[in-house]
């Protein structure tokens, strides 16, 4: 396992709160969502914790380009870096593993 849901995450210099819930604004399709205004991540609690991971990885993509002033966001885009970023992460942890700071929030 490369990473846990935490409770914060730091993205482009800010803390958003991470929250899971089995509810989504977007709709029973949504696996999570994010808010760059009210700084919060927020994702499905009744799906597999494979697939949480992989929709906190696409809500911070979308955190990401959010900060970057993105206000249009290619939804296939967001989802193969996402998928792509999940699978080099896990399948190669060593390179991203600071060992000064493991600690988990
Ligand atoms: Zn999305």
């Amino acid at each position: 396992m490369f990473m846990k849901i935490p409770k914060q995450i730091k993205i482009g210099g800010l803390w958003y709160e991470v929250k899971t819930s089995d509810y989504m604004k977007s709709g029973p399709n949504c696996y999570g969502e994010i808010d760059s205004l009210d700084l919060t991540i927020n994702i499905r609690n009744n799906i597999h914790e494979e697939m949480q991971k992989q929709a906190l990885l696409h809500e911070i993509i979308h955190g990401i380009l959010d900060n970057a002033g993105y206000d249009e966001q290619d939804e296939k885009l967001v989802q193969a870096i996402s998928y792509g970023l999940i699978q080099v992460i896990t399948d190669n942890p060593y390179v991203f593993v600071n060992t000064a700071e493991t600690e988990v929030k």
